[in-house]
């Protein structure tokens, strides 16, 4: 295998091809191959990015369809047939079935794209600078979505410069078992003297992807609403990793049955692993000027092609988010057991997550990286998140068959039993 020159050329920032340090030449399906004929199961799927698995063959086609027929690849924003059928598949497929109506902002394509512009949005329709965010918030690393960002690591890339215009609150559970983070949030927001800038927004996630697979509970985030209702705050969900269907629904927040405000989509969206990102908002928070917010790739055609056809062919039922909450309570099932084994081996740990956004909190980074990387030896590509790496994150293909799934599972069992005992 011929390493040198990636390493040598390759700017040190570079950060999976250290934990799987092969080259890969194909993949289909939730399966990866490398130049060595490797297999490996993917628990890893672009860090959510992959819900509908490698060249999922339907979605493939579509697009080789489209390349061939010389459809528009590039068109700034200029209107295309592609985006025509994106934003009319969107709406007739996932938004009308939820009841909800919101405007479409493509945005620049990755998710911090479209993070900045949401609280961008929010800032300009509320007239207030101060965003809230939660602790162990991951929202992207340009500079305003890092500001929204709790992590130091990424927050110390900045050379010194500050980050300004967001306001750190708990999210669900940081202090513990019994207390209601809310009740602070809610009481400095009440208090003259608090010290809190009355926000514009707030930007949550539902499940925490990057800080380590922290659902909300249901109950906090209805409450987050009421909260933001009353206080005249707009809620902002950036559903970019929790959202596609991660979760068991197609929008995360659908659990709670809350309506945000705002909602950023960004990994899954396009449905095959190409660079895309928008923002919905309600119709009236459309306070753009045209023009206002740019970029040279506003909306990305093969993207929108893909897109299009992930949702005619996933979304018409309720088939694909059934299976998701079947196949999550298989994963959840054995994390629990491996949580459970750990637990006896003087490694506390337990499982958590929503759907197929699964983790197991080992507690500690080092042990999480002895497991995955035994996993990878053993042919499964899995990642860790938390502040410190210590939960072991399963983001499996939401469309991985139960063989690859169960053996994805076993290979993790197996790996933790070789690494721990
Ligand atoms: C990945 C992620 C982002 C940032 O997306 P990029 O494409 O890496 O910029 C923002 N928010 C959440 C919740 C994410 O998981």
């Amino acid at each position: 295998m011929q390493t040198q020159i990636l390493e040598r050329m390759e700017s040190e920032v570079r950060t999976y091809s250290r934990s799987f340090p092969t080259v890969f030449t194909h993949a289909k399906g939730a399966r990866l191959t490398d130049e060595e004929g490797r297999e490996y199961i993917d628990f890893l799927a672009g860090a959510g990015t992959l819900n509908y698995g490698h060249n999922h063959p339907k979605l493939q086609q579509a697009l080789v369809d489209y390349i061939t027929s010389d459809g528009l690849v590039h068109g700034l924003d200029m209107w295309s047939e592609a985006r025509r059928s994106y934003l009319e598949t969107l709406e007739e497929v996932i938004l009308k079935p939820r009841g909800l109506d919101y405007k479409v902002h493509l945005t620049g394509p990755t998710g911090t794209n479209a993070v900045e512009a949401a609280i961008r949005l929010a800032r300009v329709a509320k007239g207030r600078p101060n965003i809230v965010t939660f602790t162990n918030g991951f929202h992207g690393v340009t500079m305003g979505a890092l500001a929204t960002t709790g992590n130091r690591k990424f927050r110390e890339a900045t050379g010194g410069i500050p980050t300004q215009g967001a306001s750190f609150m708990p999210f669900d559970g940081y202090m513990g078992d019994g207390v209601d983070t809310l009740d602070y949030f809610e009481k400095l927001l009440g208090d003259k003297s608090g010290g809190l800038d009355t926000p514009a927004g707030v930007i949550v996630e539902t499940v925490q992807g990057e800080g380590g697979i922290n659902p909300a509970g249901l109950d906090w985030l209805k409450r987050l609403e009421g909260i933001c209702r009353a206080h005249d705050i707009l809620l902002i969900v950036d559903d970019i990793q929790a959202g596609c269907g991660r979760t068991g629904k197609f929008f995360s927040f659908e659990h709670a049955g809350i309506v945000p405000d705002i909602v950023t989509n960004s990994k899954s969206l396009s449905a095959y692993g190409m660079p895309f990102a928008h923002v919905l908002m309600r119709p009236e928070l459309d306070k753009w000027k045209p023009g206002q917010y740019n970029g040279t790739f506003r909306g990305f055609n093969m993207a929108f092609v893909t897109a299009t056809a992930a949702f005619k062919h996933f979304w018409q039922d309720d088939k694909l988010e059934r299976d998701v909450q079947r196949k999550g309570r298989i994963v959840e099932e054995r994390f629990a057991k491996i949580a459970a084994w750990m637990t006896e081996q003087g490694y506390p740990s337990s499982e958590r997550g929503r759907g197929l956004m699964r983790g197991i909190d080992v507690g500690d980074g080092e042990i999480a990286d002895k497991v995955t990387a035994k996993a990878f030896e053993n042919g499964l590509v899995i990642e860790t998140a938390g502040q410190s790496g210590q939960v072991i994150k399963c983001l499996c293909p939401l469309v991985i068959s139960d063989e690859d799934l169960l053996e994805g599972l076993d290979i993790l069992e197996r790996s933790a039993h070789e690494a721990l005992s």
